[in-house]
């Protein structure tokens, strides 16, 4: 599905020299690698405070710690998205409130959310899935009305951007008052392990958000709150330096290889090409289609034997999963996901394709329907 080695090929003697850097100094934790990759972020996303944490699961929990939810609490979320978003919520004793999606974007439903709330209900969290935002200005709007935090879940999506109605451009994870993002490797700002990071534009929210990624610890050795055990390691963090004034290019080369699907796959009777809402660009995390009126698995399953890496992400929604189940979970509320999870298949998506690869690639896809 990627090519991490092509790409580390291109960038290899400044990572190698970084990480070299690290063993020579010896700071693996905390090494000044951590702090200027921070500011370096924190500068690219226009946001005050980048609180640099081991990755993108913690990055959410530790964004629901410092908000003072309390057990019960009802947090609304989509109900097609990676495991974690939802997993976080329920480990924190917290109310998942799982909501449906769009069609076209398979982004959560600003509608469903607002059936969703109730007098529990403490904070949304739209997940920007895919590579492409969430419609925030109406979310912003709702969480403002009822007070509700939003926390962007933002692993998929980082360096996307969102235009409001007056014009103004945000950064992905910018919007709410939190966002969190994970470098794990195949992520659009991937590292070489694990990683992930909280953004907000709060000085009290940072403050309280650095102290609970450290033990809870205000100052050396006294514990204000209950906290985690979870850091960048200086490794990562030299790698991700390297990496961040390269993400304009990677989100560009991504987006010419969806252009190049597209075009490939325009006006196909059994495959819908993936929507970009306006208010967004799109950095293609992943590239996925919907199959129509052919049998998704089996296409799966040919691409397989052509040698074709290929996903579908997610096939079962969060909903039915055993570990999420819960009778205020209706299957009709759900009817988007539950076709959604039956008809999507993700293509290979990275920065380092060459033409004749797409075209094997395309040429297959368009052969399956014709066998
Ligand atoms: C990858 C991902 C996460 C978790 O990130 P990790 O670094 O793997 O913990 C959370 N949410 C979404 C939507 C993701 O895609």
């Amino acid at each position: 599905m990627v090519d991490l080695k092509s790409q580390y090929n291109t960038i290899k003697t400044e990572i190698d020299t970084a990480i070299q850097n690290v063993l020579n100094t010896t700071a693996y934790i905390n090494g000044p690698e951590v702090k200027e990759f921070q500011k370096e972020l924190e500068n690219y996303l226009s946001v005050k405070h980048v609180i640099p944490c081991a990755n993108g699961t913690d990055a959410l929990q530790i964004a629901m710690m410092a908000l003072n939810l309390k057990p019960d609490d009802e947090v609304i979320t989509s109900n097609f998205t990676f495991a974690a978003t939802v997993e976080v919520i329920a480990l924190l004793k917290l109310t998942p409130v799982l909501v449906d999606v769009y069609h076209d974007t398979f982004n959560i439903n600003i509608e469903a959310v607002k059936k969703a709330i109730t007098p529990k209900t403490k904070a949304i969290v739209p997940v920007h899935l895919f590579g492409q935002c969430a419609d925030m200005e109406p979310l912003l709007q709702l969480a403002k009305e009822h007070h509700l935090h939003i926390i962007e879940d933002n692993a998929q999506a980082i360096g996307a951007d969102y235009t409001f109605a007056d014009g103004t451009k945000k950064k992905a994870g910018t919007m709410g008052i939190v966002g969190t993002t994970s470098f794990f490797p195949s992520k659009n700002l991937g590292c070489y392990g694990d990683g992930g990071a909280i953004f907000t534009n709060d000085d009290d929210l940072a403050q309280k958000l650095r102290s609970i990624a450290n033990h809870g610890m205000a100052q050396r050795y006294y514990y204000d709150s209950i906290g985690v055990n979870s850091r960048l390691d200086s490794i990562q963090a030299a790698i991700l330096k390297v990496k961040l004034p390269h993400l304009d290019a990677y989100c560009q080369a991504r987006q010419n290889v969806a252009n190049f699907y597209n075009n490939a796959f325009a006006n196909h009777p059994n495959i819908i090409t993936p929507t970009t809402s306006d208010f967004t660009t799109h950095v293609f995390h992943q590239y996925t289609l919907r199959i129509i009126n052919a049998n998704r698995n089996e296409l799966h399953q040919y691409l397989l034997e052509n040698d074709i890496p290929n996903a579908i992400y997610y096939p079962v929604p969060l909903h039915t999963q055993k570990a999420y189940q819960d009778n205020r979970f209706k299957n009709e509320d759900f009817e988007v996901t539950n076709e959604l999870v039956q008809t999507v298949i993700s293509l290979p998506m990275h920065t380092e394709f060459d033409e004749e690869q797409l075209t094997y690639i395309t040429q297959k896809v368009l052969t399956f329907f014709t066998k």
